[in-house]
Formats: C-alpha cells, sequence, structure tokens
C-alpha cells in the first residue's frame, strides 16, 4: 500500500463524516473501479487489448448490425477478461455501506456485474451487462454466459434457437440510447439523494456527467475519487486522485468504526 500524505488522511476523515451524516448516499461508478479488478477503460486505453479495433467503429448498433462477426471478434478479449475478473476491495467497500443502509443505490457505467458479485443489490446498470443477450429478430432475452462461453471456445457467433438471427449482448453500444427506465431511476437518484460519492468515471461523457450536477444542485455533498480530474471537483467536498482500492476500505473502516 502506498504511503498516504497527511492531507489524504484528513480527506478520509472528512469523507467519513460527510458520509456518517447522509441519510441519502448514491454512488455513481466507472471504469477506475475495476481497473483494480484488471479490467482496463477500453474507452481510454490506446493499444494492449483493444488495439486492433477503434471501438467506436466496432462497437456502435449500426457496426453491430452491419457485421456482428467484427463485433464478436472485438469483443473476445473483453469478454475474456469480464468472466474471469474478481470484485476489488472498492466494490467489496460499498457491498458493506450497502447492507449498513448508508449506500441506497449504485449507479454504474459498468457492465462487469463486479458491483452484484461483491454483494450490492440496488445497481442501475445505465450502460447494461453481458450477462443477457437480446434476440434482433424477435426480442426474446437469453442468459449470456453460455453463449458468451460457446464464443470464446468455438468463436460459435450467438444465434437465437427460435428465428436464428443473432443475439446482442444487452449492453449499450456508441449510438445507441441509455435504458430508459434505468435513466430515470438514475437520474430520480441523483435529484433525491444528499450525498453523491463518484468513483472512477472522468465525467467526460453526457449526459451521466450530468448526474452529479444534478445532485449537486439539489444540496447534495459530493466525494470525488478518480485518478484525473473532472470538470465538477471545484464543487466537491473531498476530491481523492489516489487508488480507490486503497481508499475505500480505509474510509469505510472510518464510517463503521472497525
Ligand atoms: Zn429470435
Amino acid at each position: 500500500m502506498t504511503e498516504l500524505t497527511a492531507r489524504s488522511l484528513q480527506g478520509v476523515r472528512c469523507a467519513a463524516d460527510i458520509i456518517k451524516a447522509s441519510h441519502q448516499a448514491v454512488v455513481l461508478s466507472g471504469a477506475g473501479i475495476s481497473t483494480p479488478s484488471g479490467i482496463p477503460d477500453f474507452r481510454s486505453s490506446h493499444g494492449g487489448l483493444w488495439e486492433r479495433y477503434d471501438p467506436y467503429e466496432v462497437a456502435s448498433l449500426s457496426a453491430f448490425r452491419y457485421n456482428p462477426g467484427r463485433f464478436f471478434d472485438w469483443l473476445r478479449p473483453l469478454a475474456h477478461t469480464l468472466l474471469s475478473a474478481q470484485p476489488n476491495p472498492a466494490h467489496f467497500s460499498l457491498a458493506r455501506l450497502e447492507s449498513a443502509g448508508i449506500i441506497k443505490t449504485i449507479i454504474t457505467q459498468n457492465i462487469d456485474r463486479l458491483h452484484q458479485r461483491a454483494g450490492s443489490s440496488n445497481v442501475l446498470e445505465i450502460h447494461g451487462s453481458l450477462d443477457t443477450m437480446t434476440c434482433v429478430g424477435c426480442f426474446h432475452q437469453f442468459a449470456a454466459e453460455e453463449y458468451i462461453q460457446a464464443y470464446l471456445r468455438e468463436s460459435l457467433i450467438p444465434v437465437c434457437p427460435h428465428c436464428h438471427s443473432v443475439l446482442k449482448p444487452d449492453v449499450i453500444l456508441y449510438g445507441e440510447q441509455l435504458p430508459h427506465r434505468t435513466w430515470l431511476k438514475a437520474m430520480e437518484a441523483s435529484k433525491t439523494c444528499d450525498l453523491m460519492i463518484v468513483i472512477g468515471s472522468s465525467l467526460e461523457v453526457l449526459p451521466v456527467a450530468g448526474l452529479p450536477m444534478r445532485a449537486v444542485e439539489n444540496g447534495a455533498h459530493l466525494i470525488i475519487m478518480n485518478r484525473t480530474e473532472t470538470y465538477i471537483d471545484v464543487r466537491a467536498d473531498v476530491v481523492f486522485g489516489e487508488d480507490v482500492a486503497e481508499i475505500l476500505p480505509l474510509i469505510v473502516k472510518e464510517v463503521l468504526g472497525d
């Protein structure tokens, strides 16, 4: 563990006090909470796993319709990484705060289901997840794991057992609308919370980037944990730039007094 500065320690105490005083805390999580679990941020990483394709070209709705084979080829390393990743101490810390009745909702941009696997139950997946797939022909929904495993093993592109159309993972692709009901719940949670904790999101993409502003404008406190600066740092009560898998457990320890 890296040595925390006096300023960070003060931040930990300050964040813990704000969390303890809150009644309606909401978390907004992005790729940065899952990088300690070995999942790279595929939107911002250059090279590495996804260097063969530009995700904007392959992982868009029109590209999927035009060439699903290319999409699944792009998805292969991501699916492989997601299926083998494990929740890290940051995910577990949030699950503890949810069981303690402090965190009411987690709004996540991640499709990895690591929050749920760590024990959180009230999770709004605004970019969908790889857990299910939907037929583009008859709109039947299927559990995805079996199909994805078959793809990873034998490169079989998932097709619908009823109508033989391609199955599309229920992740939100570029150019696709956010899931309407989930998005409305995320907006409502942001408007009614008295504390928003942003974890591992650079808040660069609208409309999600607007959620913390909505919270702050309704009088909520704001805690930000992100490696890089965000546009709303100036409005935050506390800002952390450290590894979230180190900072969050310290804060939760302070909050729960253990
Ligand atoms: Zn079908």
